[in-house]
């Protein structure tokens, strides 16, 4: 007889949603993480009264009515609105690109006037291939500038891509900019979903929700005593490395990772807006987060006498580092099948999360995820 029914490894969103959803359905749950705190990559640690995302900035925006309502009665969500804006060379643009950017790059006033520069600027970009014998794209740059002209791409595309990426633009492939949505009116809203906000009092404490009556064990690598723990329940629905569950018997999946350099200012605002980004190449980061934009509005933020913000640095990953986005190339996708063959002929593991899936999920689709699995 175990002790358990579920052993969950790791408390990051999977884990708690899981552990959440088993413990109401009467399973007797146990949660580890090596971390010493529960949310995985969206926990919050709060300097000078303001919750700060340790592990990037995390904004919930979902058009499912059931995610949202579901997490809402978890905790309140704040009507926080993602609208960022870009820095290039000191000049500042709204993103995503709509009448805003347009009337700030070439200062056009009308739908029509913004989409005949637009258009100007592609059939330019696309003449000049042309006369140099290229009719489709070979990599981003020309797919960029065949779906947007020059200036944008310039300006607000270029130098931010190559940092994310650590690569020439001319080296990257095409495919990755599929579409350019452009949009022809005044809205700053970078999402075109119908909720967006952050939990009230923060990630934290939606976590801490969901974890409600759930013993959890922090500091405990599940690798460490993997006989214990693997005798401890029935199940196991493991969210680390798949490759690591493994011991690597494939070679070890690739990530890349963004590192970030924190900074508590003596002022109460930094820079007016929660995301700045930098698209300018000789700026090393990519972005500057001030955290206080995300939950403090109007009064509140000059209420809070100083400010926190981080930059945000995109890396190659190496043995240590985080690992935070997977590379979808040949090399790995090949590597995570095989690993997947292995674990889809497991009776007693469930996989799950970022890690344990090497694919890139947002918050609510894991949420939608564990809201529609069968137990
Ligand atoms: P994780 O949060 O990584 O949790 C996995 C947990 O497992 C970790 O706590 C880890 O310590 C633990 N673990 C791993 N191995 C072991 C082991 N051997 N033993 C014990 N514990 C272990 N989504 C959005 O919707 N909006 C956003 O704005 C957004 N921004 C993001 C920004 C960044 C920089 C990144 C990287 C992601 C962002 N996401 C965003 C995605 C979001 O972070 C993920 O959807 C979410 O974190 C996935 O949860 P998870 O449980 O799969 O993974």
């Amino acid at each position: 007889m175990f002790q358990y029914d579920y052993l969950i490894i790791g408390a990051g969103l999977f884990g708690s949603m899981f552990a959440y959803k088993a413990k109401l359905a009467g399973k007797r749950v146990l949660v580890i993480d090596k971390r010493p705190h529960v949310g995985g990559n969206l926990y919050c640690e709060n300097i000078e009264g303001i919750n700060v995302h340790k592990y990037g900035a995390h904004i919930f925006h979902t058009s499912n009515k059931d995610v949202w309502s579901f997490v809402n009665s978890i905790v309140e969500f704040n009507r926080y609105t993602n609208s960022p804006v870009a820095n290039y060379k000191g000049k500042l643009y709204n993103l995503p690109f709509n009448m805003n950017t347009f009337y700030q790059m070439w200062g056009v006033k009308t739908p029509n006037e913004a989409l005949m520069k637009i258009n100007e600027q592609r059939n330019s970009a696309i003449e000049k291939m042309r006369g140099e014998g290229i009719s489709t794209p070979r990599n981003l740059e020309e797919q960029a500038l065949s779906l947007i002209g020059n200036d944008i791409y310039e300006k607000l595309i270029k130098g931010y891509t190559e940092k994310q990426w650590g690569r020439s633009c001319t080296d990257l492939p095409a495919f990755i900019i599929k579409r350019l949505p452009v949009r022809l009116v005044f809205d700053n809203n970078y999402f075109n979903d119908k909720y967006q906000g952050i939990p009230i009092g923060g990630y934290n404490i939606f976590i801490k929700n969901l974890l409600y009556k759930v013993d959890v064990n922090l500091n405990t690598d599940f690798f460490s005593n993997r006989i214990y723990w693997e005798n401890m329940a029935e199940k196991i629905v493991f969210t680390g490395k798949i490759d690591e569950f493994y011991n690597y018997c494939f070679g070890k999946l690739e990530y890349r990772t963004v590192c970030f350099e924190e900074e508590i200012h003596d002022c109460t605002n930094y820079q007016g807006n929660a995301v700045i980004n930098y698209t300018d190449k000789s700026v090393p980061y990519t972005r500057i987060i001030e955290h206080k934009h995300f939950e403090m509005f109007g009064l509140e933020v000059d209420a809070c006498p100083k400010t926190v913000i981080s930059k945000e640095y995109s890396m190659e990953w190496k043995e240590g580092m985080e690992p935070y986005y997977p590379v979808n190339d040949e090399r790995n996708s090949r590597l995570y099948q095989q690993y997947k063959a292995l674990a889809s002929q497991e009776k007693n593991v469930i996989f799950g999360g970022r890690l344990a899936e090497y694919q890139y999920y947002d918050m609510h689709q894991i949420v939608e995820k564990i809201l529609t699995f069968n137990l």
